[in-house]
């Protein structure tokens, strides 16, 4: 748990955008709340999860650290050619461009390092949007659909992977009676036929070569509700489990915040 020493060392770690999506007239207001322990920092709905995790385990230190990270991720892309990346990750160059979609939403990454985006999105994945235009493999889909814990590295951090991710979605799906619709025509997401013994499959696609299936099994008398997350069997070799803990964890806290604001 973090031990905030003062308002500024909240204050460093938001955008200063002064967005009042946290319902506070600015940061600073944000940040004084967080300090006096009304408020927590993870409702500040512009910052990542890597950055509300790295917040609350170690204080400034720990956000410095990833944010030393995401500077040099920046700069990394600054040095990549364009054309290259724009093949390997199922993207296209145009001009200083590097162009791709992310949930089927347009999103641009400049030679500056900056992003062309309207993406409500963004701050919930940047960290693993960078991991993937760096270092994406570009292996072709395979077809075959493997659970987290089936993929190199995942059975370790599965239980959180659920956690976080596959129980927090069974929850919605459960709660809100549109979920589905909602996010099949909000992410551009295509039902597909039933796998897994689901009442419905989903296919969402985060990244060009990642798409993740969501299969989700109604209750029915006697047996509790389930959802699962499926990944096609390159995702381990494209992105690795632990960007693709941090993309899903990403996705679903942004598609929480989304129920409460639309009431779906
Ligand atoms: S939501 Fe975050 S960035 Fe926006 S005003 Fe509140 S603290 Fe600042």
């Amino acid at each position: 748990m973090s031990t905030v020493k003062n308002v500024m060392e909240v204050f460093k770690v938001l955008e200063k955008s002064n967005c009042r999506l946290c319902g506070e007239k600015t940061c600073m207001a944000f940040a004084g709340a967080v300090f006096k322990g009304t408020r927590r920092i993870a409702e500040c709905p512009r910052l990542s999860p890597e950055m509300v995790a790295a917040f609350a385990s170690g204080g400034e230190e720990s956000v410095d650290e990833l944010q030393r990270e995401l500077e040099k991720m920046k700069a990394a892309v600054v040095a990549l050619s364009f054309d290259e990346a724009a093949a390997r990750i199922g993207g296209e160059a145009s001009g200083d461009l590097l162009r791709f979609k992310i949930l089927g939403k347009p999103f641009a990454i400049r030679k500056d390092g900056t992003f062309v985006t309207d993406l409500h999105v963004l701050p919930w994945v940047i960290v693993p949007v960078l991991h993937y235009v760096l270092n994406c493999r570009g292996q072709a889909l395979s077809g075959s659909w493997v659970s987290y814990r089936e993929l190199p590295g995942g059975k370790e951090k599965y239980a959180l992977f659920q956690r976080r991710g596959e129980e927090v979605l069974r929850q919605l799906a459960d709660n809100y009676p549109d979920f589905f619709d909602d996010v099949l025509h909000m992410f551009d997401g295509k039902e597909v036929e039933q796998h897994f013994q689901a009442d419905i499959s989903v296919v969402l696609r985060p990244l060009p070569l990642l798409p993740v299936m969501i299969c989700y099994r109604k209750a029915e008398e006697g047996m509790a509700s389930s959802l699962n997350v499926f990944f096609d069997d390159s995702a381990g070799d494209n992105l690795g489990a632990d960007v693709l803990f941090s993309l899903v964890t990403g996705i679903v806290r942004m598609l929480e915040k989304l129920a409460v604001h639309h009431g779906f």
